[in-house]
């Protein structure tokens, strides 16, 4: 199978490409990318006036699969990754059981080979159950392609079993994502601790229960020489503390949120559950120096943290709703609206962010558009206007803080192993 996408606007921060030119994908792979290329093909993909980028990679989702089936599964959730142009998407292991032995990475990894619509990399647990009391047997997981470990949900607690882990990780060279938040900080809070919380009168979670957290993960990974990856940091005091550990060579990477990118803490003032997330939204202060840190380099990665929902689980009052909403089908549109648009952010720091930093942190296939590399192609349209109903996802989790948002930019194909999995808006089912 021989596809050539034509004329598109080829973007490619991973070999500092931006120019108008063909390219030729074949058996999966990408086989040429050049101007004027006229080599016969199955299918011709007229790309003008579009921006062909690598597919965007995803390090943080939650596919719910095993046992959560109600929220999502690995077909819902891997159709909603290709409508918003994500062909990569990291699963954590808060599912039931937790992925915290090697037969149910292997299950994962099979289900999602057979019938997935994106590459699934599976996140294996740290600790036995997620109950962060035993490790998990990690080695193992990492044998049968854990790409990293995380507690996703809950904070290692235990400093010595953190340590352990972070010792004993080196010998794979996986990162340790952490859900840093210190628990008892956090334990009585329902929304960010500030103006907007005293006002409404729900009880909040200060931002130090990320930087306290934070601060031992680094010291250990230090003390360690373990590669720590701390997942959706929300806090300038937090992401400071990641920008000193970077500073001094320690082995800390990070990743922020579409949604700490782009709402604060005044979305929760009308009291809806779909705001409801855990670190919860804050206040416009952490917002803008998470936008400097994406600038900086201290933030490697953007992600969704795409936490699907059962609709009963959510449609509740707010303090009693489960933390997280979809994000897979607004991520790109949000943020070619909201920080493309606006000349915050170029659009080489955000498919950077989205694909190419990712690929480098994590050892991924993807995340580039060179010859002989993996054919998963994201094409994208700047300018396409649409509006946020959520009734037209694909995923199962309907709610979204970006519900009725007018957007400018949306994901138009989406090509999976050099076959398309979506084009215009619609997945590509699968015979
Ligand atoms: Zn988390």
């Amino acid at each position: 199978m021989k596809t050539l996408i034509k004329n598109g606007r080829v973007f490619d921060p991973s070999q500092n490409l931006d120019a108008v030119m063909d390219i030729l994908v074949e058996d999966g792979k990408i086989k040429a990318v050049a101007t004027g290329i006229t080599e016969a093909a199955d299918e011709v993909y007229d790309a003008t006036g579009l921006v062909v980028t690598p597919g965007l990679i995803d390090m943080h989702t939650h596919m719910r699969e095993p046992g959560l089936e109600a929220k999502e599964d690995i077909i819902s959730g891997t159709m909603a990754a290709a409508a918003g142009g994500v062909t990569t998407v990291a699963c954590m292991p808060n599912t039931k059981p937790v992925v915290d032995s090697a037969i149910i990475v292997s299950g994962i990894k099979q289900r999602a080979a057979e019938e997935s619509y994106a590459n699934v990399e599976v996140v294996g647990a740290i600790s036995k159950g997620e109950k962060g009391e035993e490790l998990a047997e990690m080695g193992d997981m990492a044998y049968r392609g854990a790409v990293g470990f995380s507690d996703d949900g809950h904070y290692v607690k235990s400093s010595r079993l953190f340590m352990l882990a972070a010792k004993y990780i080196t010998a794979f060279d996986k990162p340790l994502m952490l859900h840093a938040i210190d628990p008892e900080l956090a334990a009585e809070g329902y929304m960010h601790e500030g103006a907007v919380s005293a006002r409404i009168g729900v009880p909040g979670v200060p931002s130090i229960s990320e930087d306290i957290a934070v601060a031992r993960d680094c010291i250990i990974a230090e003390y360690a020489g373990a590669h720590v990856h701390i997942c959706h940091v929300a806090s300038k005091g937090a992401i400071d503390i990641i920008r000193q550990a970077k500073k001094k060579g320690i082995n800390v990477t990070s990743e922020v949120t579409v949604h700490h990118l782009t709402l604060t803490d005044e979305a929760c003032s009308n009291y809806s559950s779909a705001t409801r997330v855990s670190p919860p939204l804050r206040s416009w202060d952490h917002v803008q120096a998470m936008r400097e840190a994406v600038l900086d380099g201290t933030v490697d990665c953007i992600v969704t943290d795409h936490a699907p929902h059962a609709p009963e689980e959510k449609d509740v009052e707010f303090r009693y709703a489960p933390c997280g909403f979809c994000g897979l089908e607004t991520s790109l549109g949000v943020m070619l609206t909201d920080l493309y648009h606006t000349g915050i952010f170029d659009l080489k720091t955000i498919i950077s962010k989205m694909s190419c930093e990712p690929a480098k942190v994590f050892h991924l296939p993807g995340g580039t558009l060179k010859e002989g590399s993996v054919a998963d192609i994201t094409i994208m349209d700047l300018n396409k206007e649409w509006t946020v109903d959520s009734s037209k996802f694909y995923t199962r989790g309907k709610f979204t803080p970006y519900e009725g948002k007018a957007c400018k930019g949306k994901a138009v194909a989406t090509m999976l192993h050099g076959n398309f999995v979506m084009r215009d808006g619609v997945v590509c089912t699968k015979k």
